[in-house]
């Protein structure tokens, strides 16, 4: 890339990461990418866009989850255990 004489340079580790869309000419994107996304605030990376983090806009009570049925399972094994320890101290 040229410069005019006189235009300040900066170096490429203090740059903006560059967004990596592509333009509609097909030549790559010039705008630095939002910070810890992507792409530029042009290309779909604007405050606010997209959906929440993880799994957010999707999970509804969370009673299916996986985590949520292994407690289910402990809980179980535990009142089975229990049940069978108050039967032999019974005999
Ligand atoms: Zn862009």
């Amino acid at each position: 890339m040229s410069r005019a004489p006189g235009e300040s340079w900066t170096p490429p580790s203090f740059r903006a990461r560059p967004c990596n869309a592509r333009t509609r000419a097909g030549t790559p994107c010039r705008s630095p990418a939002v910070r810890g996304r992507p792409r530029c605030r042009m290309h779909g990376c604007a405050p606010g866009a997209g959906g929440q983090p993880g799994n957010r806009n999707r999970l509804v009570h969370g009673g299916y989850s996986t985590a949520a049925k292994a407690e289910r399972r402990r809980v179980g094994e535990m009142i089975r255990e229990a049940e069978r320890v108050l039967r032999e101290a019974k005999t």
